[in-house]
């Protein structure tokens, strides 16, 4: 049995389809190097935004079509799109052979091999292999309800994963050559297991040996604790960036997005943060055109990001979300006006970013290499920043050294080594 698995989401998203790879992969299949040669091809899609979910949709058709062709070739769907849709995917496309919910954690792996009889198949041991940098899942679901998100119905509650497990993960990663572990999890400031929270992981997982670098995302603005800044600015594996998503800044509309925080909350811990870690990079998240978001509303928040000077940001324009409180209301900015308040909050934070990009050259910083692709060295900051590095062999792969910055663009740096 040959798999192929597409994924259309966020990192969550692609850490989980590693993991059903692998179990696949112990179940005996192998992977398919092409949609042609596959004999199973799985799509695992978010459901977050209407536009991942347009893009599933689009993923699917091109699927129907090529059944038609390779009519034995079975189509499974999963993740929080199948969670949310159901059996609803089946009746939009027919071809679909199995759908299996977000919210099944157990034998997913097998539940597709059965599909295709699994008889014929033979346990196998795999070698897994690791990356430089590993991410790991500490919890699932969501128990905050912003009232325009759909990841705590098609997610469930949420539950924090045992800290034996996460750290037994992390070592048994470390072992094979992983230098980084990124803690995943929609809001990890409230990972609880037991008598462990998240701080106490952290320093659990930075006393790993071999482990060189820790970085977690994402954190809630009402949950951020002084405990956590604390372990940030005195921890030195901990990396100098937090994902603090934000979503706006009139508290008008952070209190009909049930955020639980107001602007100034978030200007404390941004002031916090700063004062407790100097060079710490602030990224977030911002929605535009949120019901009832006025013109006023939306100055302030582009306000804010020039105040705040937010290293990146990632910028959404609001879809209505099925079953979602705000989903009652009217979809009142009109499409044109989203486009427009989102392309200005884009150009904005570019422009800021690519700013402190460039106030980096002539710096050193110190890079972790994780990848080595024809003599060219990819690394990252500790703050997050990719690094391109010319003239490099795979004997850098995994290293962690000095580089002296030499032009900025605006995803990227460019240095040399020191
Ligand atoms: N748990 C994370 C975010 C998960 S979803 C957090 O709370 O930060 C990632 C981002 O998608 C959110 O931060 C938000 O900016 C955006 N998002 C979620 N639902 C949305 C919707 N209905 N419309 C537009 N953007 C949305
Ligand atoms: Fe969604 Fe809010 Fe939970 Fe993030 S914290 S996943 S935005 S409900």
């Amino acid at each position: 049995m040959n798999f192929l698995i597409k994924t259309i989401g966020c990192q969550m998203n692609i850490c989980e389809s590693e993991k059903l790879g692998f179990a696949l992969l112990a179940y005996g299949a192998s992977k398919a190097s092409s949609f042609v040669a596959a004999d199973i091809i799985i799509l695992n899609a978010c459901c977050v935004r209407s536009q991942a979910e347009q893009k599933a949709f689009s993923y699917l058709g091109r699927l129907e079509e090529f059944k038609l062709e390779k009519s034995n070739v079975k189509i499974v769907v999963v993740g929080c799109m199948a969670e949310r849709l159901g059996t609803k995917l089946k009746q939009r496309f027919k071809s679909v052979d199995l759908i299996i919910g977000a919210k099944e954690t157990d034998s997913i792996a097998l539940k597709i091999v059965n599909l295709y009889g699994n008889n014929t198949l033979k346990r196998k041991k795999i070698n897994v292999v690791f990356d430089v940098v590993k991410y790991v899942i500490v919890m699932r679901g969501c128990n905050n309800y912003c009232s325009y998100c759909i990841v705590p119905f098609v997610r469930g509650n949420e539950k924090s994963f045992s800290a034996r497990d996460i750290i037994n993960e992390c070592i048994l990663a470390a072992e094979n050559g992983t230098k980084e572990i990124i803690l995943l999890g929609q809001n990890v400031n409230s990972y609880l297991y037991k008598n462990v929270n998240f701080t106490l992981l952290i320093k659990k997982i930075v006393s790993i040996k071999n482990i060189e670098r820790v970085r977690f995302m994402t954190n809630h603005p009402k949950d951020l604790s002084d405990d956590l800044i604390n372990v940030m600015a005195t921890e030195s594996k901990v990396c100098s960036h937090i994902h603090l998503p934000m979503q706006s800044a009139s508290n008008k509309i952070l209190k009909a997005m049930n955020r639980k925080y107001t602007y100034e909350h978030y200007l404390g811990l941004i002031s916090k943060l700063r004062v407790a870690i100097p060079d710490i990079n602030i990224t977030t998240d911002i929605i535009v055109g949120f019901p009832g978001e006025t013109e006023k509303d939306f100055e302030e928040t582009l306000k804010a990001i020039k105040n705040i000077r937010f290293g990146w940001l990632y910028v959404f324009k609001y879809s209505h979300r099925p079953r979602t409180k705000i989903a009652e209301m009217i979809d009142d900015v009109t499409l044109v006006e989203k486009k427009r308040r989102h392309s200005i909050i884009l150009k904005e934070s570019n422009k800021i970013s690519i700013e402190i990009a460039s106030s980096m050259i002539g710096s050193l910083q110190t890079v972790l290499v994780e990848k080595v692709d024809k003599g060219i060295i990819e690394a990252r900051t500790e703050s997050g920043r990719k690094v391109f590095i010319n003239g490099g062999n795979e004997k850098y792969l995994g290293l962690q050294f000095n580089v002296c910055i030499k032009e900025a663009k605006i995803n990227s740096l460019f240095g040399c080594i020191v």
